[in-house]
């Protein structure tokens, strides 16, 4: 049966469930900073080196990844309330109820 990839709650057939897709890329801005010495030829010579050998999958894994989940309706929520999963600021948690009625 398929589970929620967060909680592990059962989602039965029929069941409301959201479908995470992930897509992780490298950015390039478009600036290649060359060290003293260095032409483009000779880093590209010197990527060339340092990956020989190494599988394709494996590179390709260095500049893009996906990912897909299932999630339930409540982590689907608590995901959209926080995707990066950032600290949350204290100072802006209130303490008491009254504080939410400024
Ligand atoms: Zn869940």
């Amino acid at each position: 049966m398929r589970r929620c990839h967060k909680c592990q709650r059962p989602l039965p057939p029929g069941s409301s469930f959201y479908q995470l897709k992930v897509m992780l890329q490298q950015g390039f801005d478009g600036v290649i900073k060359l060290s003293k010495g260095t032409d483009l030829a000779s880093l590209l010579k010197k990527i060339d080196d340092q990956t020989a050998g190494v599988p394709e999958h494996l590179l390709e894994g260095e500049v893009h990844r996906e990912f897909l989940f299932w999630l339930c309706p409540r982590c689907k929520e608590k995901y959209c309330a926080n995707p990066l999963n950032l600290p949350l600021d204290k100072s802006q948690v209130p303490q008491n109820v009254s504080d939410l009625e400024d």
